[in-house]
C-alpha cells in the first residue's frame, strides 16, 4: 500500500520530480498540513502511467497532497487500491474500485468479485 509517511504537494512539477518511473501504481490523495499527519481523501490507481494519472489529478481535485506506490502490473495496482479502500475507507471513494470488464481480478479485501 502507498507509504503514508511521505506525502508530497499535488502539483505537476512535484509529480515529475518524485514519480519518475513509467509504471502502473496506486495513489492516495488527501491533505497534509504542516505538523499534522496526512489525511486520506481518495484512493485511485493508474494501470498505465502513474505519473500521467497524477498530473491529470493535479488541479482537478480539492486535494493538495498525494502519496503513491509503484506496482509491477495493472492488477497489482488494483489490489493495492482495494487494500487502501478497505483499510481506510477514503471519504471521496463512493464505490468499490472497479476492475476492467475483461479482467477476472479478485479483491484482496472482500468477496465483491467472488
Ligand atoms: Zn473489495
Amino acid at each position: 500500500m502507498p507509504s503514508l509517511l511521505h506525502a508530497y504537494p499535488l502539483d505537476a512539477a512535484t509529480v515529475d520530480r518524485v514519480v519518475t518511473q513509467r509504471s502502473p501504481g496506486a495513489y492516495v490523495l488527501g491533505h497534509k498540513e504542516p505538523g499534522r499527519s496526512f489525511s486520506i481523501g481518495f484512493v485511485g490507481r493508474a494501470e498505465g502511467s502513474l505519473n500521467v494519472r497524477l498530473k491529470q489529478q493535479a488541479g482537478a481535485t480539492v486535494y493538495t497532497a498525494f502519496t503513491f506506490q509503484y506496482c509491477d502490473t495493472a492488477q497489482q495496482a488494483f489490489e493495492a487500491e482495494c487494500t487502501v479502500f478497505h483499510t481506510f475507507a477514503p471519504p471521496h471513494n463512493k464505490s468499490h474500485p472497479a476492475r476492467p470488464a475483461n479482467g477476472d481480478w479478485k479483491c484482496p479485501g472482500c468477496k465483491i468479485y467472488g
